[in-house]
């Protein structure tokens, strides 16, 4: 469009073209060129600017998938932390009961066992000032009475849950 312009600007200026009629002909052309390359312009204009704005839109959208992907990581890297913590204690406490365990009679441990599936979890409690730490439930006097009389290698059942008993200096006999 540029060089058809030129090549009209040029004919017009060479004077080559002599008449009124297409001198007005091709003036007019060139005219209208110089319109629709304005117009041209324009539209390139406005294609850059779009361009520009979705460009800074996918900077934009980048960034916020960089962010949300590093908390991932980091929820990743805490969780993988958490889990290893969690698998260390399980070893160590896993090892501690078996050395407990190991110094338990056989049938103690078979009823402390029993006791514990039985009671969600807690098969032994402290007899805690008259307490039962198992169930909450205070001894009636004579149990404790029962209690105070047995011998320290008896084991003692608390009467309304019926968990193993441990006495402590706390247990208030
Ligand atoms: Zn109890």
């Amino acid at each position: 469009m540029r060089q058809r312009a030129a090549r009209d600007q040029q004919r017009l200026g060479s004077g080559a073209v002599t008449s009124p009629k297409d001198l007005e002909s091709l003036q007019r052309e060139i005219t209208s060129l110089a319109k629709r390359q304005g117009d041209l312009e324009d539209v390139v204009l406005e294609v850059m600017e779009r361009r520009e704005s979705a460009q800074e839109r996918v900077t934009e959208l980048s960034d916020r998938v960089s962010a949300v992907q590093a908390k991932a990581d980091d929820a990743t890297a805490r969780r993988d932390a958490a889990t290893k913590e969690l698998d260390e204690e399980t070893a160590t406490v896993t090892k501690e009961r078996e050395l407990v365990a190991g110094s338990v009679p056989a049938d103690l441990l078979k009823l402390y066992d029993k006791l514990r599936v039985q009671q969600g979890g807690v098969g032994a409690a402290r007899l805690y000032q008259r307490r039962c730490e198992g169930c909450r439930l205070e001894l009636n006097i004579t149990e404790v009475n029962d209690v105070k009389a047995a011998s320290p290698d008896t084991v003692l059942r608390c009467e309304n849950c019926r968990r193993i008993l441990v006495r402590t200096a706390e247990s208030g006999l």
